[in-house]
């Protein structure tokens, strides 16, 4: 009960039966001060003319008219008399949610409509509660395993050293964790998730030559770049808000359940999120004398690779666009 939403003055909606047929009809059950109302049989009925049973578990509760025809409500939904003989209604609380979330998206949407998605997306991704990213990105997580990853078959001190390097240069605050997985599909590839979770794949780690993974911990300052700057968290907000216009000028709203995991598996990151990520890379390895030579070189075996195998459509390479030009800048940077 504790957990019941409760409001007076409410339509809802409830199943009539006319009392002679089996068969029902969906209606809205509008309750007033006095009286029930169905708008749209115009049918309408004082509390005191009405019998409303009381609301046994799992089962529907029945409000019954005079002339025998009655309604259902909802599973979950009661109603019941308060103190001042009027009756109220009990919402279960998942409608609250659902209030809840709606009034959210409206405020989301007005948001796109005055600032564009892109600034909203800016604005937004810094306040959505720890909670909510955590959980977004460990489902996302869970549904990768599930479906495009499985255990890493790298050896033990391979990934003890990259840990290792990981944790001193790019891990100082503690907010970042590195994975291993194996994947035909992402290929040579690695990505991070909204809450920090920093996927490394061991096609990637293949084709690195140098011996210290100086290549390889250029691609993970990359993609500790995207963590930082919170692209994933606005990629999905942006995702989130053409599904929204589109929810809040059709009424559908099902596009606005897009999974992270679908935008993982699916979107490419934007030219500008990939300048931006490179050059916390680049800031990076300079701080640590490390050369963007081995980044380049590794790149530059990663373009190779997806030209040569065109059944890795996930490649880094798709993910991360113009590739050529980003070769460059690093070769450029080289020390
Ligand atoms: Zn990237």
């Amino acid at each position: 009960m504790r957990e019941k939403e409760f409001l007076a003055l409410q339509s809802f909606n409830a199943r009539y039966f006319d009392g002679r047929s089996s068969i029902s009809k969906s209606v809205i059950l509008e309750l007033h001060d006095t009286f029930v109302r169905i708008a749209e049989l115009d049918l309408s009925y004082n509390f005191k003319d009405i019998e409303v049973r009381a609301k046994l578990k799992n089962t529907p509760q029945s409000v019954t008219f005079p002339n025998g025809s009655y309604c259902e409500l909802g599973a979950e939904d009661f109603l019941s008399i308060n103190n001042q003989g009027k009756f109220i209604l009990h919402i279960e609380s998942k409608m609250k949610y659902a209030l809840i979330s709606f009034a959210v998206l409206g405020v989301f949407v007005a948001f796109c409509l005055t600032y564009g998605a892109t600034a909203a997306s800016n604005i937004l991704a810094p306040h959505i509660p720890k909670n909510i990213v955590e959980r977004v990105s460990v489902q996302t997580f869970e549904f990768l395993d599930e479906h495009y990853m499985e255990e890493s078959k790298l050896d033990k001190k391979k990934r003890d050293f990259i840990t290792k390097r990981f944790n001193a240069l790019l891990n100082k605050n503690g907010s970042l964790e590195l994975h291993f997985r194996g994947s035909s599909f992402f290929g040579a590839n690695a990505l991070a998730l909204p809450n920090g979770d920093i996927i490394l794949f061991d096609d990637l780690i293949e084709i690195e030559e140098d011996g210290e993974f100086r290549g390889i911990i250029g691609v993970l300052a990359h993609e500790s770049g995207h963590a930082a700057h919170l692209h994933g968290l606005k990629m999905l907000i942006k995702s989130s808000v053409s599904s929204a216009l589109i929810g809040y000028f059709t009424g559908d709203i099902s596009g606005f359940a897009t999974s992270f995991a679908t935008i993982i598996v699916n979107a490419k990151y934007s030219r500008e999120y990939e300048a931006e990520a490179d050059l916390y890379a680049l800031k990076v390895l300079r701080e640590y004398n490390i050369s963007t030579k081995y980044m380049a070189d590794l790149f530059d075996k990663m373009k190779k690779e997806a030209d040569s195998d065109s059944g890795v459509l996930n490649s880094i390479i798709s993910s991360h666009p113009a590739m050529e030009e980003r070769i460059k800048k690093f070769r450029e940077n080289e020390k």
